[in-house]
């Protein structure tokens, strides 16, 4: 069966369940910035996966994107993603800049910033607020403070 959701990435409708995909990292001015989009097989495939590779011991970092030697220079992005009834992935990518700045303009294009959505106006988001979840839970959260 197929998904009624479309990739997040690539705005075709999934094929199989989407991947839910976190993604993070460190800004410039040390704030950590999250995101999440959901994304096909096909992106996750692509983008995502190739990401995941375990360093031995004293082997150096590499860029995931181009291969340079980042070892002592990297741009780290996180990635979690989850992947249906599967096993959750992990990756630490260390890219060089040019390409870190590339990934994320890719996952700035689709990606939700799930850091703005607490406290923020503006139309209701997919994550209930403290409040909606206590009248979820048949609690008036205005009483009992
Ligand atoms: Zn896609
Ligand atoms: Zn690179």
């Amino acid at each position: 069966m197929g998904s009624l959701v479309k990739c997040g990435a690539c705005g075709e409708r999934c094929g199989t369940r989407p991947i839910g995909t976190y993604f993070r990292w460190m800004r410039a001015d040390g704030v950590w910035k999250h995101y999440y989009a959901r994304i096909c097989a096909g992106c996750a495939a692509s983008k995502v996966l190739p990401l995941e590779r375990d360093y031995a011991g004293t082997e150096r970092l590499t860029c995931p994107s181009c291969g340079i030697d980042t070892d002592d220079d990297y741009d780290a992005i996180y990635v979690t993603y989850f992947a249906g009834k599967g096993p959750q992935g992990d990756a630490d990518a260390p890219f060089c800049n040019v390409h870190a700045a590339e990934y994320r303009t890719w996952v700035l294009g689709f990606a939700r910033d799930t850091d703005n959505d607490v406290g923020a106006p503006g139309p209701l988001r997919e994550s209930m607020s403290a409040s909606q979840t206590l009248r979820a839970l048949g609690r008036d959260p205005n009483v009992g403070r």
